[in-house]
């Protein structure tokens, strides 16, 4: 996503605001005494929904531990949920503009990685779980092997759903449920979650953006950055006349003879859930070719016209960036923009717009030094998630600067493409103001805690930083296209992108990462003048022992390059303590003179 102008915290306001005012029910009839906490509530083969309670009696309920805070229970990857590898969903639902209601089922496919009764799925509360069926083990062909389908007992805490098994699901097996829910989604987050709106014409307008809050807002599924699908398919069904966009290749739609159509996408990536979106409205469609890959854009019919000159920035966007990391990632799907009225989303594959049409971001230049008004902001920075964000994903909210200082630094190479070195420069520095370099950019992890704002900005300067480092731009681009090439298509931390930086540059540069990302503070470079004796004593000062970046100074165009540690050391200079340069442009540090 953009970095928001103003920092904000709205996403965890909201989720303290739901975890606080969701109504807990204790125990459902036929439940033994004790069986659960207090903080639980029950449902399915209990419940009996329409399979005639008291025909036979329900089976014991198994034994749910005490309750998890929502922190962990949002945030961990817990055994319920390492205990099995997602390969497919199905997300297959209705939505109802007038009743302002969703509806339908999720399939869910998925591979245990243990022999496990329980899985650990995710629907906020607020929604209603309707029943939840098992399909069995799926042999190779994908059918299940079982007919018919038996309701699954569930457990709900917050905004979580405890699936329990009837029988030991097999390591190594593959099994499928059919998840059904319905509901009014709240509207939280910054970008609404799920919104009903209506265009300036007044039709129905609906769309998602829930990265923050999360995709179990709005839909049922393992609602958590490590595991993706392998795979996708979108079904949504919605009034004659409407248009849904969601992510994938368009696979078709289908009158289903009752005033709605169905629209069928098919996801044929990994796709984290935040990414999964429907865009519906009165949409108009034009489309593009880049090589063979199609390109396709949607807008609202009067809006057309403005959009046309405005997108023809994707194309030269794409090209940047496959220049760099190597052909779009999501070639089969296509690339998509979709205008929304919030500012925009990185939804794989289906990138979502809404910056007014003009360059800059909102109407503003986004750096302040006269670069940003060259090219539109969220085009290049949203799009740009689809190498970082999408393809290579982080594996915890925690470290989504995986996703956000390389989109941001994926702005910077683009600028550097398109209008050249000099204001990639001043572009990139041009983000030292928005850094505050208060708080980690890391964040802790497990709670589904997200970064400070500085993943984007510092991010950014740190990876301008790195390359610095490597000191050999041939180097540095090879270095960052087989880093992409390795990564795609995973879900990894930074240790792996730390591991392999050092293995390919053949030096350990753990500490400057950890520096950069688990402190606060910057690198400060302090140094010491003896004018008279024409010496400079220089060291690091920070909170990384082994901390020993090189650096340039002296004079720019005649760069000396030292390699301070934390220890002092001195040197002779020719310059006196006032013409003494540090290349700040190229290393984001502090600098010191005593
Ligand atoms: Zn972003």
């Amino acid at each position: 996503m953009a970095s928001h102008p103003l920092i904000t915290r709205a996403v965890y306001a909201v989720a303290i605001l739901l975890f606080g005012v969701v109504t807990l029910v204790a125990a459902s009839q036929g439940q033994p005494q004790g069986s659960t906490q207090g903080a639980t509530q029950v449902g399915g083969q209990g419940e009996a929904r329409g399979q005639g309670r008291g025909a036979q009696p329900a089976p014991p309920m198994p034994v749910f531990p005490a309750a998890i805070s929502a922190d962990v229970l949002r945030g961990q990857y817990g055994a319920y949920r390492a205990n099995n590898d997602l390969l497919y969903y199905h997300l297959d639902v209705r939505v109802d503009p007038e009743a302002k209601t969703i509806g339908g089922k999720n399939t869910i496919r998925f591979k245990m990685l243990k022999d496990d009764t329980r899985i650990q799925l995710d629907l906020f509360a607020n929604l209603n779980v309707d029943k939840i069926l098992f399909l069995g083990s799926v042999g190779a062909s994908g059918s299940t092997g079982v007919s018919g389908s038996a309701p699954l007992v569930y457990y709900r805490q917050l905004n979580t759903v405890f699936v329990e098994f009837p029988q030991t699901l097999k390591t190594g097996q593959t099994y499928a449920i059919d998840f059904y829910y319905s509901g009014t989604p709240l509207q939280s987050g910054r970008f609404g979650g799920f919104t009903f709106g209506t265009d300036p014409q007044g039709r129905p307008w609906i769309y998602t953006a829930c990265e923050g809050q999360g995709a179990a807002s709005w839909w049922p599924n393992k609602d958590q950055w490590r595991d993706e699908v392998e795979s996708m398919e979108i079904s949504v069904a919605i009034p004659n006349g409407l248009t849904d966009v969601s992510n994938g290749k368009f696979i078709g739609k289908t009158d289903l003879g009752d005033g709605y159509t169905r629209w069928d996408w098919m996801v044929q990536y990994p796709i984290n859930n935040y990414s999964v979106s429907v865009n519906i409205g009165n949409y108009v469609h034009y489309s593009e070719q880049l090589g063979d890959m199609p390109m396709d854009f949607y807008t609202l019919p009067d809006d057309q016209a403005r959009a046309k000159p405005q997108f023809a920035q994707a194309k030269g966007m794409l090209q940047a960036y496959a220049k760099y990391f190597g052909e779009y990632p999501f070639k089969k799907d296509g690339y998509k923009l979709i205008q929304v009225p919030y500012s925009g989303m990185e939804h794989q594959s289906a990138v979502t717009y809404g910056n007014r049409f003009a360059n800059g971001y909102l109407e503003r230049d986004w750096t302040g030094v006269g670069v940003s008004p060259k090219f539109d902001f969220i085009i290049i920075h949203e799009s740009a998630h689809e190498y970082f964000g999408n393809a290579v994903s982080a594996a915890d909210v925690s470290d989504m600067w995986i996703h956000e200082g390389w989109a941001t630094y994926l702005e910077s190479l683009y600028v550097e493409y398109t209008f050249g070195y000099g204001d990639m420069l001043k572009y990139t520095n041009g983000y030292k103001t928005k850094v505050a370099n208060q708080t980690p950019i890391i964040a802790p992890r497990g709670i589904h805690r997200e970064p400070p704002q500085d993943m984007y900005f510092k991010g950014a300067l740190f990876i301008n930083t790195l390359r610095s480092i490597v000191n050999d731009d041939t180097k540095w681009f090879k270095l960052l296209y087989d880093m992409f090439q390795k990564f795609k298509y995973q879900n990894v931390m930074t240790e792996d992108i730390i591991a392999f930086f050092n293995a390919q540059t053949g030096k350990n540069l753990t500490p400057i990462f950890d520096q950069y990302l688990r402190h606060a503070a910057l690198p400060t470079l302090d140094l010491k003048f003896d004018d008279a004796a024409k010496t400079v004593s220089y060291r690091w000062r920070v909170d990384e022992p082994g901390f020993n970046m090189p650096i340039k100074v002296g004079k720019a165009g005649a760069w000396q390059i030292i390699q301070p540690t934390t220890e002092w050391k001195s040197m002779p200079t020719a310059f006196t303590r006032d013409s003494f340069e540090v290349a700040t442009d190229l290393y984001f540090v502090n600098v010191s003179k005593q």
